[in-house]
């Protein structure tokens, strides 16, 4: 044992192998110094404990390796997506294009004209190089843009009706996760929540009933991730727009998922887009940048100027404002919705959406072929099954697609889920009726062979 001891390499041979240090690529030295003090202490350990008798250098060299690389890879980074679902709050929700992203590093590895008027050589807005396009998709008067939709929820309210009822549905007073609770975010903007109707029933005279002098705003929550079934009735926003007409007081939606595609063309059942909501009539309406949109995290609000003004002018409006990585990226993105075709063609989460049901089998196919030919010795078999699509979006709705079961001798199925997981990058699946799925809808044709590789690794 005592000679086992004395053979243990010096810390600093590792430190100065030049192979190492290639492999550290212009890291902080901390990395590597870590992995080899991890590595001797586990064999510090084994020595201690009899477990081993022999070692050689270019064994522990080979250790330090794994942990070296597992060390250096940031913590945040790419998951392979085979739950089916497009929209995963947990996996990033929606993957940007290669192409949206090369003009991203564009923009963020130099300097940009973010808040700069080339024209006039000054100071200029944040928000104009976006405004265009919104406008020109919406038709909407005026636009602002912040953190994300929850902060564009409590951003209005506090823009709108600080101090003063806000009239909403006992049906919509919604959670949508993260402790996002309507008449919590409510209570912080300063406004008074005014309930009317009942769960499942609401009518236009319940709002009705409930207008008086100090009722600030009506508000509409889409139920963008539940449905309440059965014997139900809500006021559709057109509806709430007359009544709001008739008292003066404005109407607002908050959108939820907000898509500019409307979703009937892929077999989908109606959900109405942005453009819907602006055409019957409300004053202001908002949603997130990355759901149904495709984008970035934001905040859109869109509506009538004289609205819109007073939320731009909150102190809020500065605390939750957007960076220029965003605003990169959702103007890259923004702009395939001038022609849809592109927008199914080049966003990836209406490129999922769009595929067909033999785009999807043909992905399982292929996986299944290239595991056959690798030799892999686990049973796969192809499944049909259904999808959601997740993320506060289409609550119920769902869609066609093919999974791939892989099965194997040596592990349970909630193992072989464990150990995919614990790939790089991590595979993400989902385990139906006892059986582990890889479900192609979400999977990018590309990441096939990393799929094949991390499946016959096992
Ligand atoms: C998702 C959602 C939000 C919150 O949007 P984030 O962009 O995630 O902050 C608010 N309201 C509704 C109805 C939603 O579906």
């Amino acid at each position: 044992m005592r000679e086992l001891y004395r053979r243990i390499p010096k810390v600093d041979t590792f430190i100065n192998d030049e192979e190492l240090l290639e492999l550290l690529d212009s890291r902080p030295k901390f990395f590597l110094k870590k992995a080899v003090e991890i590595v001797l202490s586990d064999l510090r350990r084994k020595i201690a404990k009899g477990e081993i008798s022999d070692f050689s250098y270019d064994e522990l060299k080979e250790s330090v390796k794994e942990k070296l690389k597992e060390l250096i890879r940031p913590k945040l980074h790419k998951v392979i997506n085979a739950t089916g679902v497009v929209l995963h709050t947990n996996l990033g929700r929606a993957p940007i294009s290669k192409r949206v992203a090369e003009h991203l590093v564009e923009v963020i590895t130099g300097y940009s004209n973010l808040e700069y008027d080339l024209e006039r050589g000054r100071r200029g807005l944040r928000y104009r190089n976006l405004e265009w396009i919104l406008k020109e998709l919406t038709g909407a008067e005026d636009v602002c843009i912040v953190n994300n939709n929850a902060g564009a929820v409590l951003l209005v309210l506090s823009a709108l009706a600080k101090g003063k009822e806000v009239i909403v549905s006992r049906g919509e007073l919604i959670e949508i996760g993260g402790s996002f609770r309507i008449p919590d975010v409510m209570e912080q903007s300063g406004a008074l929540l005014r309930e009317v109707g009942t769960t499942n029933k609401t009518h236009i005279w319940d709002y009705e009933r409930a207008v008086n002098e100090n009722t600030a705003l009506l508000l509409k929550v889409h139920t963008s991730n539940y449905r309440i079934l059965g014997f139900t009735e809500s006021v559709p926003t057109k509806e709430l727009v007359e009544l709001g007409r008739k008292y003066g007081i404005p109407v607002y939606e908050d959108l939820g998922s907000g898509s500019f595609v409307d979703v009937r063309k892929l077999g989908l059942s109606y959900e109405p887009t942005v453009q819907d909501i602006l055409k019957a009539g409300v004053d202001v309406v908002s949603f997130s940048g990355d759901k149904l949109l495709g984008g970035a995290q934001a905040g859109i609000i869109l509506g009538k100027k004289e609205y819109v003004e007073r939320i731009k002018k909150h102190p809020l409006n500065r605390a939750l404002r957007i960076d220029k990585m965003t605003l990169a990226v959702l103007e890259a993105t923004l702009t395939y919705y001038l022609d849809e075709a592109l927008a199914f063609e080049e966003i990836p989460v209406w490129k999922f959406l769009s595929q067909k049901r033999d785009d999807v089998r043909k992905k399982a196919e292929k996986l299944v072929s290239e595991l056959e030919k690798s030799e892999f010795r686990g049973k796969v078999e192809i499944v049909e099954d259904r999808v959601e699509v997740g993320g506060g979006a289409l609550p119920l709705q769902t869609l066609p697609t093919y999974c791939v079961s892989v099965k194997l001798d040596s592990m349970s199925e909630s193992e072989l889920d464990k150990r995919l997981r614990g790939n790089y990058p991590p595979i993400v699946g989902r385990i139906k009726d006892g059986k582990f799925l890889i479900d192609m809808f979400t999977v990018f044709e590309e990441e096939i062979p990393t799929v094949v590789r991390a499946l016959k690794g096992l």
